[in-house]
């Protein structure tokens, strides 16, 4: 089949029917495929995703597609520009506030929302503190259950011109920054291979470089790569092998086994790493054999993630923020015990939590407090802010949320000019101001993360609470000032 053959109503960005399976979705891209039963090639597969977020599904053949019917505007919050559809770059906007926040509750966006007038001054620093690089899409040899990525079994590599075109920017920023990192992403960043990876890392200059990475394919070569290069390294698992049991292989196999080989190539050539764990069942019993865990393995700092629900995982599990709570006070309690590493999490609350106790400004960060843009450059060149995790999704609304692409404008050029170009950013402004207006948690949170309300709220970003906030701030700040307080001298 041709891509002449595709109708021309389906491109990204388009909703539409599927009457084999009865329900309606926004179309992701049209990319070939290999279908994993037949092991046949479908040249235009249509990738599909629930519109506001869900899980992916893929057509091979678009026949059994209809275009949808279009939706009526309901609302002053509701939608009422078409979306600049069939490219990769359409946007759009909707206004909305959100109502207070009462413990217990996950709140969405009401009805007929009234806009913030806050937008006039622009949020976004002039420049990042890092950015995000995301060098292939392909995710070698894992298939982690949670995993939110919807490229992440294709191999797209990203091209040198789209690492020159970020370093023309990045590299008088790194003059004025010694501490600016470059953070080579997902997919895994290992997958592209040490020749293509170091031409992408080439054009950079003053940089700090970093993967973070599943080790699974870490060997003496790849250590050889990451020690000439001065790469600083983060390796992503959940614990011991009994809480790493959603990391798996793409054969299907538990992936404990080969990220620990991974490890013990890096210890064994000495080279410091720190890790990242995603926690899906927050139980207090196992915070210390977890924490042990990471502390017998000599991991210089350990970021804690609590399941979330984003992108393609919508199957997680929403944790008890009771639960949450007495597990982030019991992994503080044993981190006191032999506080050998960085605990990420809890120390920023340990920071936050000693402050309050010593009765010092806490006061939520005003409206015109900078936010750091945080670019993320997919491989392809199109630029996300603020929101790694939104990179490669497509809306209805919003198109792919990208604010421009490095091959036809500067990365410098996008960043200053990110609140004109990207409505999503101006939604995403209403929801942290519902946030400042009505969250107690909001000193210590700041607002949260954009993919978050956007998947839990429906495909909207003006949303206040979410369970990924609940267990992540909320329950994180509540268990460990309950550590602090109790070990107060
Ligand atoms: S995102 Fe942060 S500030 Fe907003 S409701 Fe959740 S905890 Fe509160």
């Amino acid at each position: 089949m041709s891509r002449k053959s595709v109708p021309s109503w389906l491109h990204e960005g388009a909703r539409v029917r599927d009457s084999a399976q009865n329900r309606e979705g926004i179309v992701q891209f049209i990319s070939e495929w290999v279908d994993p039963t037949t092991r046949k090639a479908i040249p235009h597969a249509i990738f599909l995703r629930p519109e506001g977020g869900g899980r992916e599904w893929v057509v091979a053949d678009h026949q059994a597609l209809r275009e949808a019917e279009p939706r009526r505007p309901t609302g002053p919050g509701s939608y009422s520009r078409p979306p600049l559809i069939g490219s990769r770059h359409g946007r759009s906007t909707a206004p909305g506030v959100a109502p207070p926040c009462t413990p217990g509750a996950i709140h969405a966006p009401l009805a007929h929302p009234k806009r913030s007038t806050m937008h006039s001054a622009f949020r976004l620093a002039a420049k990042p503190r890092s950015v995000i690089m995301q060098p292939t899409t392909q995710c070698l040899p894992m298939d982690c259950t949670y995993c939110y990525l919807p490229f992440r079994n294709m191999k797209h590599l990203m091209p040198a011109a789209v690492a020159e075109a970020v370093a023309a920017a990045v590299n008088p920023w790194a003059a004025d920054d010694p501490a600016f990192e470059v953070v080579w992403h997902g997919g895994e960043p290992l997958a592209t291979g040490r020749e293509h990876l170091a031409a992408l890392m080439a054009p950079f200059k003053g940089v700090q470089h970093s993967v973070q990475t599943n080790a699974a394919l870490v060997d003496d070569a790849w250590c050889e790569f990451l020690m000439e290069h001065g790469v600083h390294v983060g390796v992503s698992i959940d614990g011991p092998a009994d809480m790493n049991t959603h990391r798996i292989t793409l054969a299907g196999r538990p992936g404990f086994r080969v990220t620990m080989r991974g490890i013990e190539r890096l210890r064994h050539r000495g080279i410091p790493y720190s890790a990242i764990a995603v926690v899906s069942d927050p139980d207090p019993d196992n915070a210390a054999r977890f924490y042990e865990f990471f502390a017998e393995l000599g991991v210089t700092t350990l970021g804690v993630n609590v399941e979330e629900e984003e992108g393609v995982n919508t199957g997680s599990k929403v944790a008890d923020p009771v639960r949450a709570a007495e597990f982030w006070a019991a992994l503080a309690d044993t981190w006191r015990g032999n506080p050998v590493m960085r605990l990420r999490e809890v120390q920023r609350v340990v920071n936050f939590a000693g402050a309050v106790l010593q009765g010092h400004e806490t006061a939520p960060l005003p409206a015109s407090s900078l936010w750091d843009p945080l670019p993320t450059v997919a491989y392809d060149g199109g630029v996300v802010m603020l929101s790694p995790e939104l990179a490669g999704f497509t809306d209805l609304r919003f198109g792919d949320f990208t604010t421009g692409n490095v091959l036809k404008d500067g990365l410098d050029v996008l960043v200053a000019e990110a609140e004109k170009r990207t409505p999503w950013i101006a939604e995403f402004w209403d929801g942290v101001d519902a946030c400042r207006a009505t969250c107690p948690t909001f000193a210590f949170c700041g607002g949260a993360h954009p993919a978050n309300r956007y998947f839990e709220h429906g495909g909207r970003m003006d949303g206040t609470r979410t369970s990924y906030c609940t267990t992540s701030k909320i329950a994180l700040l509540e268990g460990v000032t309950r550590h602090v307080r109790t070990h107060r001298p």
